[in-house]
């Protein structure tokens, strides 16, 4: 197969703010010193003996929930495959599980996401998919913001005829806190090009995932 590089948009990647430049970030020490002040927001002794590793952890554990900052979704779709034999049929992949966090809590949303689109020119790896999610899950998020930044991303990169992404996912900020809500999914769906346009081809993608919301998020 052809690997066409996709010219590099990197200004224009993610549709969201560009991360923040490493210069600006606080180091390491300054960010454990954050957690021991949390800590004694809590009412605890940082200093005692069960929570002297807590904010190594809690930053290490940082790192992995966010290191969706430091990739650059348009680059991460740039491998694309142009030789596709006239496929013009739709790529799904659904039941895609991530773990986020919300963006006013730092609490965790989990949930599935389910992404299709219908190829023009290019194709990309399956896997690729699937990786696009966990970027954008990467980071601190609220569920319709992060719905919309990877069908856009799709399309800006593969110029597809259309590109969907519903996601259903369960909030710990609605089911730990707050109104405490538990067994609450919330559904968002962005649909552009085709499935926006063309009622069978979204109502064959809707088909393909079956009804979100209505099989619950026992297994993920
Ligand atoms: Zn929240």
């Amino acid at each position: 197969m052809d690997m066409e590089p996709v010219r590099d948009r990197r200004s224009r990647s993610g549709n969201g703010k560009a991360p923040l430049p490493a210069s600006r970030r606080p180091d390491r020490a300054e960010a454990e010193e954050a957690v021991r002040t949390l800590i004694r927001w809590a009412g605890d002794d940082p200093a005692r003996e069960g929570l002297r590793g807590t904010p190594e952890r809690v930053v290490r554990a940082f790192s992995e929930f966010f290191s969706g900052y430091d990739s650059d979704p348009v680059e991460l779709l740039q491998r694309t495959f142009s030789e596709i034999d006239g496929y013009d049929e739709m790529v799904v992949l659904k039941d895609i599980r991530f773990e986020s966090h919300c963006e006013h809590h730092i609490a965790p949303i989990i949930g599935k996401a389910h992404v299709a689109y219908l190829p023009d020119k290019r194709v990309v790896g399956i896997s690729k998919l699937a990786r696009l999610v966990e970027l954008y899950a990467r980071r601190l998020q609220i569920q319709e913001k992060m719905t919309a930044q990877i069908a856009n991303t799709l399309c800006e990169v593969l110029q597809p005829k259309g590109a969907a992404v519903v996601i259903e996912a369960a909030h710990q900020c609605m089911t730990t806190r707050g109104v405490h809500k538990p067994g609450v999914t919330m559904v968002t769906s962005s649909m552009l090009g085709a499935f926006r346009t063309d009622s069978n081809t979204r109502r064959e993608f809707l088909a393909m995932i079956g009804t979100p919301g209505t099989h619950g998020l026992d297994n993920v």
